[in-house]
């Protein structure tokens, strides 16, 4: 009997410890083998090393704010925010992405406004999440306050919960409702409120050693276009490790749409976030689904300058992205760490290439960054983003196509379908297995989720609060 337990505890650990073990082996190939052909490049990280960015839906998407746009259908804010509920819904959903995109993915805890949720609930939706073998990121516009952070963080002896946190924060000009600043008149005035944003994490790590990743949002539009580099530059400092910016689409509550959506191409946001890194950002060495969906660019500031880690002009720079994503395929999130150690020296020994590629990409990067000499006690990891979601009339055209089983035709539907089949960023749906693209969610299927959530979890009426 201990002999056999003995020979499945070794067989287990034999798995895990593979550079990519079984479990995400199935999902990466299920991903890739859906990818539309213009997708499955060499650099494409979905298929390879992630199956993809995954997000809560339905859970509390009540929200305080008003924006302009506003990705939330209309009835969003008539449904009650509730902890069990929360609770619950995260549990199913994340139990439901763990059996379909194996261990270890990216999942964004967002509504409505996270931090509605009393400060215990976000605590243990982080941890539900976390226990699934999800890497969450609480998704706020940012209005709440230390205690309220530290809250979240620690438990009943005012220990922290966790070692680290990651957090993504919503803040810029088309928002309304920030406290001390209802109604931003430009760009600048905000830039205290991203630094204070900042300090609170700070002070995180300085009293309770929690480690946190944050990342800065900005919806952008005709009105605001030009402040962009602007915000990179004033704020670029304060500790974001990441910008993440997401022109205006016509999708969500059409009470909120404007004119002009349309005016912003990709290449008038993108040349935008480039003036306020001061240099190229080129996306096309490592992708992240579609790049109409997602332009990406990982790099770092050295003494004040951004040097970007891949150039996709250079051919080595594409030869030493295929050497990593094929010595290391999936990632290395929630491993146990001898697990860890023993599933690298494999990666090694099957692909040793990796370990001069590797080192002459850094190379290039400390050449281009300056120069090997210099202090490195400066760098700063900075990840460029821009999220460009897709009209909600096109994504329910390509939605269609996809669930029927043929192709547009039409160049925009089609498109469209090609972005969803390649979608970096979905939601989990136990009750109809399915896995459905965040355009998809926002453009199509809220408003029904909503209007159910209404009934289910009323707001309170007068009367009833007053006999609270
Ligand atoms: S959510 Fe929409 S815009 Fe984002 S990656 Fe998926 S299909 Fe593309």
């Amino acid at each position: 009997m201990a002999m056999a337990s003995m020979m499945t505890r070794l067989r287990n650990f034999e798995a895990s410890s593979r550079p990519v073990d079984p479990e995400t082996a199935r999902a990466l190939k299920e991903r890739w083998d859906a990818m539309p052909a213009r997708s499955q490049v060499p650099g494409q990280l979905i298929g390879r090393k992630s199956a993809g960015c995954e997000a809560t839906h339905g859970v509390f998407p009540k929200c305080n704010f008003s924006c302009k746009p506003c990705y939330h259908s209309a009835d969003a804010n008539k449904v009650r925010i509730d902890g069990p509920h929360t609770l619950t819904e995260i549990d199913r959903q994340m139990a439901y992405l763990r059996k379909r995109r194996g261990n270890g993915q990216f999942a964004q805890l967002i509504g409505g406004e996270v931090s509605l949720l009393e400060a215990r609930d976000h605590g243990d939706a982080i941890a539900v999440m976390r226990s699934h073998g999800r890497m969450p990121m609480s998704f706020t516009h940012g209005d709440f306050d230390y205690e309220y952070l530290r809250a979240v963080m620690t438990d009943d002896n005012d220990k922290p919960r966790f070692p680290w946190v990651s957090f993504a924060c919503h803040i810029d000009t088309t928002m309304v409702g920030r406290t001390g600043i209802k109604k931003p008149q430009s760009e600048a005035e905000l830039n205290d409120y991203r630094a204070r944003f900042c300090e609170m994490f700070d002070r995180l790590k300085d009293e309770y050693d929690i480690s946190s990743y944050l990342a800065h949002n900005m919806t952008v539009t005709p009105e605001n276009l030009d402040s962009i580099a602007e915000v990179i530059k004033a704020s670029h400092g304060q500790g974001w490790r990441m910008f993440s910016f997401q022109p205006a689409a016509y999708i969500g509550n059409e009470s909120r749409w404007s004119e002009g959506f349309r005016e912003l191409t990709s290449d008038t946001v993108w040349n935008e976030v480039e003036r306020g890194a001061g240099t190229t950002l080129s996306y096309g060495a490592m992708q992240f689904g579609d790049t109409r969906c997602n332009r990406v660019t990982w790099g770092a500031y050295v003494n004040d300058r951004y040097t970007q880690l891949l150039d996709d002009t250079d051919p080595r720079d594409h030869r030493a992205v295929d050497d990593f994503m094929t010595a290391f395929p999936g990632n290395f999130a929630h491993r146990k760490p001898l697990e860890t150690v023993v599933r690298v020296a494999r990666s090694l020994a099957s692909h040793p290439r990796v370990v001069p590629s590797t080192l002459g990409l850094f190379g290039r990067f400390a050449q281009r960054s300056g120069g090997l000499v210099q202090d490195w006690r400066t760098l700063q990891p900075v990840t460029f983003v821009m999220h460009q979601f897709i009209d909600a009339d096109d994504t329910a055209a390509g939605w269609e196509h996809i669930k029927a089983g043929t192709r547009a035709t039409e160049p925009n539907i089609l498109e469209a379908q090609e972005r969803l089949e390649a979608c970096a960023y979905s939601m989990g749906h136990p009750d109809t297995d399915e896995l459905v693209p965040a355009c998809v969610q926002h453009g199509v299927l809220d408003p029904h989720e909503n209007l159910e959530l209404a009934q289910l979890l009323p707001l309170p009426t007068r009367r009833a609060c007053a006999a609270t």
